[in-house]
């Protein structure tokens, strides 16, 4: 059984765009379904001589955006409690929204290691700055990735390493 890491984050922020570039993926960008009957995606991935599995939880939907719903929390639970580590997956570009500071939270009292990718921070000017914003969150150092182009995804990887 292969060490699992868990991708979460709130819809749109770019977790699948991001598994595909962690597992060197080809597969289409899975959509989210609105709803939480999705089954979870495994899929591949190797770094530093090290194989293990990402897993696409799917958006974690949100009513008006404020609400981490009760059966939403419950089936994240569930990738979590199966995962070495989980990486949340934010949107840099959009800032911290109060569904963020929700899932934060929530995160800061699960008991596996979370790490905090900034997504979307291409932009060699701001990318940096961009991701200093999710310093409130409280989940440590922010991390500022593009799954689009890969940038930074080594840094955070390494990260997430010595807890497989
Ligand atoms: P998910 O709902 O969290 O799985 O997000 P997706 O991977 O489906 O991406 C949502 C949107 O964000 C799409 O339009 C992507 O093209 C865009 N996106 C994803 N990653 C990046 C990135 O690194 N940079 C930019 N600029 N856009 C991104
Ligand atoms: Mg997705």
């Amino acid at each position: 059984q292969l060490p699992i890491v868990a991708i979460l984050g709130r819809p749109n922020v770019g977790k699948s765009t991001l598994v595909n570039k962690l597992t060197g993926s080809r597969e289409a960008i899975v959509h989210d379904m609105p709803g939480i009957t999705r089954d979870r995606l495994y899929q591949p991935a190797f770094w530093r001589d090290r194989d293990f599995l990402v897993v696409d939880t799917g958006g974690l939907v949100f009513d008006d955006d404020t609400e981490f719903l009760p059966l939403i929390r419950e089936q994240a639970a569930v990738a979590l409690a199966e995962a070495s580590a989980a990486v949340f997956v934010v949107d840099g570009q959009l800032g911290v929204t109060a569904g963020d500071i929700e899932i934060a939270d929530w995160l800061r009292r699960q008991s596996v290691p979370v790490f905090l990718a900034v997504n979307k921070c291409e932009a060699p000017d701001r990318g940096a700055l961009q991701a200093a914003q999710f310093w409130e969150l409280g989940l440590g150092e922010p991390f500022a990735v593009s799954g689009i182009h890969g940038t930074g995804t080594g840094d955070l990887l390494d990260a997430v390493l010595p807890h497989l």
